[in-house]
């Protein structure tokens, strides 16, 4: 080879080096830059001749010492390369994210590569740290993860049942206390339970009872009024928010709701299968110190009805 096309070589390289659309920086073995492209003098505003000789620690303060030179050390020590991916660590060096797409990221997410480079005596007195912009990537799984936890969220009703789940039935009467609390507006609560109900799954398996569960609520849910919110609270206990209804308007709809589950007829084999449900009713009138209470008193009320024979209505308080 001769010199000239050696000299071309170096020309071309370093053209090929400035150009690129990643960082590259080499250091000695004392962390002083010797090399630094133009994709790191735009991102860090740090011009060659201010980079060049510099300790890269001076430059980049941001970056943990004794992380760096251990791995750098070992890339030097075993002559292998070393990576590091954004999963791990966000970024080596804070650079601004300048993309416009993404620009809801501060900071530029990076993958970095840590090169040996050997002399033409085989030692390597040289590490390439060579620097990938990776902030689109990053931002589009981080973007994936938290709308994939929204949907999860907002998953709002149960499978069996149709109704809503638990967590947003709670949600709801959390608002509707918030109402209660700023505005006075009336609220009551109906909690209700199917009776015996093991005896169903016991006598008639599982999936019936199943069935059963479904029957109790499409015949809340069809005696309801539109801005009542019906809850599937437990496995066979139910919720109903009546906004702005007092007790006795809320023991009404229950005893309606009692009598209407009663005369429902469920078959299995040709026989049917009886089911009733007991109930407890609380309103808001009394002050409650926070949504939970109502639920109690509700709940107290449905103990009531259990104690004294099942399938009934009482009212709290
Ligand atoms: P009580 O009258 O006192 O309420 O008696 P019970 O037998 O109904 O007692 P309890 O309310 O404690 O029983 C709930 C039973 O409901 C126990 C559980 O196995 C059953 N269960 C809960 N969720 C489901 C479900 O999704 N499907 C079916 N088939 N059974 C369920
Ligand atoms: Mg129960
Ligand atoms: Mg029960």
């Amino acid at each position: 080879m001769s010199a000239q096309i050696e000299i071309n070589e170096l020309h071309w390289l370093l053209a090929i080096t400035q150009s690129i659309d990643v960082g590259v920086v080499v250091l000695d073995r004392n962390y002083q830059v010797q090399v630094w492209n133009s994709f790191m003098e735009n991102r860090s505003g740090v011009p060659s001749r201010d980079a060049l000789n510099h300790s890269f620690f001076a430059l980049f303060p941001e970056v943990s010492d004794s992380w760096f030179r251990k791995k750098v050390e070992s890339v030097a020590t075993l002559g292998t390369p070393a990576f590091t991916v954004w999963e791990q660590r966000p970024y080596l060096v804070k650079f601004k994210n300048y993309q416009p797409i993404t620009a809801q990221e501060e900071f530029m997410y990076q993958n970095t590569t840590f090169l040996p480079l050997r002399s033409v005596t085989s030692e390597i007195n040289h590490i390439c740290v060579v620097i990938y912009d990776v902030t689109d990537v990053a931002v589009n799984r981080r973007q994936l993860q938290s709308s994939n936890l929204q949907l999860q969220e907002l998953s709002s009703t149960d499978r069996l049942t149709g109704l809503y789940n638990r967590g947003h039935w709670e949600e709801s009467l959390k608002l509707e206390f918030a109402r209660h609390s700023r505005y006075g507006h009336a609220a009551a609560l109906i909690m209700f339970d199917i009776d015996h109900f093991k005896r169903v799954n016991d006598t008639y398996g599982h999936p019936v009872g199943d069935v059963v569960i479904q029957r109790v609520a499409s015949v809340a849910k069809a005696l309801v009024r539109d801005a009542d919110i019906v809850g599937r609270y437990g496995g066979e206990e139910f919720a109903i928010l009546l906004p702005g209804t007092d007790k006795a308007g809320g023991r009404i709809l229950a005893e309606r709701i009692r009598a209407a589950i009663e005369a429902e007829e469920v078959f299995h084999g040709g026989a049917r299968i009886p089911f009733t449900i007991s109930l407890g009713v609380a309103d808001l009138n009394s002050p409650a110190k926070d949504y939970k209470e109502l639920i109690e008193w509700a709940d107290q009320a449905l103990y009531a009805s259990k104690k004294g024979g099942r399938n009934q209505v009482s009212v709290h308080g």
